[in-house]
């Protein structure tokens, strides 16, 4: 067993002599030696045997060990047992994990990694190491739909009138949103979140159509239960990423199904027992479903499809829905109902999205989507695909600004069911 440092985050004056952060004073103070408070057992699990770093986005774009998940558990372990410092270099390596979790399903030895990822960044927002104030204050609009909204509506007014750069990197946003989800009644929940119903609003009501068209009714949440935590427990925000689980929770009592269209949203859903903690959080972590996982088992009570031409769609998965939920499959099926579906060749490969990821990480996300809009676009010019479906608004918007016809799989089945 290794020797785990106890370390405090304390340090004294001679321990001090790291290279400098951008963070605040006390952030200086504190990165000497660094608890990381990670989990000996699950840090300890890797066997270093590599077989995950073809699966890695960062690793496959710079060729760097550092930057591969072997790499950063190697990192960890320096801070965690070796009583090395967590120096710029240590936190470069931890910011720059996409957290995709490609790494998981291709690892023999089943490391968590995405829960040693978000322990340290944890550890290391808790220092101010990572998680810049501009960040805390970006992500806290996140739980204020109205200015969420309000805000998102002055960027798409500003992408008009060319206000905005291109390398800003941002698909056209809506100006028009159309009107909100109004229930219908009590058989699911559909969870409508934050930046989805700021961005894709119609998604939200082509998933209505769907859920109305196999006869059952739905509930919308109030306000209050419309940011879920993601991009929070990403960010090592761990307090925040709870407080919005519990509104989100709150705001969804019963026993009937969360229905969630988001990919990001609803793997973070499905982890509340494990961040939450408590039995209610796992008890509410267990009815939420991804919206591909209810329909395809409710193929049979959608309408038929006109005969005639199938359209070919290029089926692009998002790392939480197909690394963390697993729930990739049922997307095909979905399609399947309605179009002909076309498979990447890059084996589920990240496209650089990744929640927050591509605003702050700008040069790495971009390689990453470079490599993915190449995989695209020699599926595309095979299959004679028009459109690329996708089920997550990271990966939508990061996508779109590279030029890829992108949409929902939901608004796609809706459109080709005739029920939008
Ligand atoms: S994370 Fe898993 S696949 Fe990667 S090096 Fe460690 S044991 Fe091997
Ligand atoms: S989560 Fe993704 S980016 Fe991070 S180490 Fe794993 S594969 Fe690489």
């Amino acid at each position: 067993m290794p020797t785990r440092v106890l370390a405090s985050t304390r340090v004294s004056s001679e321990t001090t002599g790291l290279r400098g952060h951008s963070g605040p004073p006390v952030a200086s103070a504190a990165m000497a030696m660094l608890d990381l408070r990670l989990d000996d057992d699950e840090l300890s699990s890797c066997v270093q045997c590599g077989l995950c770093l073809p699966h890695c986005p960062t690793f496959r774009a710079t060729g760097e060990e550092g930057l591969s998940p072997r790499g950063r558990i190697d990192a960890m372990r320096g801070v965690q047992w070796r009583g090395q410092a967590p120096d710029d270099d240590f936190v470069r390596l931890m910011e720059t994990c996409v957290q995709c979790r490609g790494c998981e399903p291709a690892c023999p030895s089943g490391v968590p990694f995405g829960h040693l990822m978000e322990g340290t960044r944890h550890a290391l927002a808790d220092a101010h190491l990572v998680a810049p104030r501009s960040l805390r204050v970006g992500l806290s609009v996140l739980g204020r739909p109205r200015l969420l909204r309000a805000g998102s509506t002055l960027l798409a007014l500003a992408q008009r009138l060319h206000l905005v750069p291109r390398r800003a990197g941002l698909a056209r946003l809506p100006i028009r949103r159309g009107p909100p989800l109004v229930g219908t009644g009590a058989d699911v929940w559909v969870f409508t979140g934050c930046v989805m119903d700021a961005w894709q609003r119609a998604t939200h009501r082509a998933t209505a159509a769907l859920i109305t068209a196999t006869g059952a009714t739905y509930a919308v949440p109030p306000a209050a239960g419309s940011c879920c935590g993601a991009l929070h427990a990403h960010a090592g925000l761990h307090d925040d990423a709870v407080r919005r689980a519990e509104a989100t929770m709150a705001a969804m009592p019963g026993s009937a199904p969360v229905v969630v269209n988001s990919a990001g949203c609803g793997a973070a859903m499905k982890e509340y027992g494990r961040l939450v903690g408590t039995p209610a959080a796992v008890t509410f972590a267990a009815r939420v479903v991804d919206v591909h996982e209810w329909l395809a088992a409710r193929l049979d009570q959608l309408p038929t499809p006109e005969a005639g031409p199938r359209p070919k769609v290029v089926v692009q998965d998002p790392c939480h829905l197909r690394h963390v939920q697993r729930a990739h499959l049922p997307v095909r099926a979905v399609l399947g109902h309605v179009a002909d579906v076309v498979e990447l060749d890059d084996d589920g490969l990240c496209c650089g999205a990744g929640g927050a990821y591509a605003a702050l990480q700008p040069a790495l996300a971009g390689e990453i989507r470079d490599r993915k809009v190449a995989v695209i676009a020699d599926a595309m010019a095979a299959s004679g695909a028009t459109v690329v479906a996708s089920a997550n608004p990271g990966c939508v918007m990061h996508l779109a600004a590279a030029g890829i016809p992108m949409r929902h799989p939901a608004d796609i089945l809706a459109e080709q069911l005739g029920l939008t």
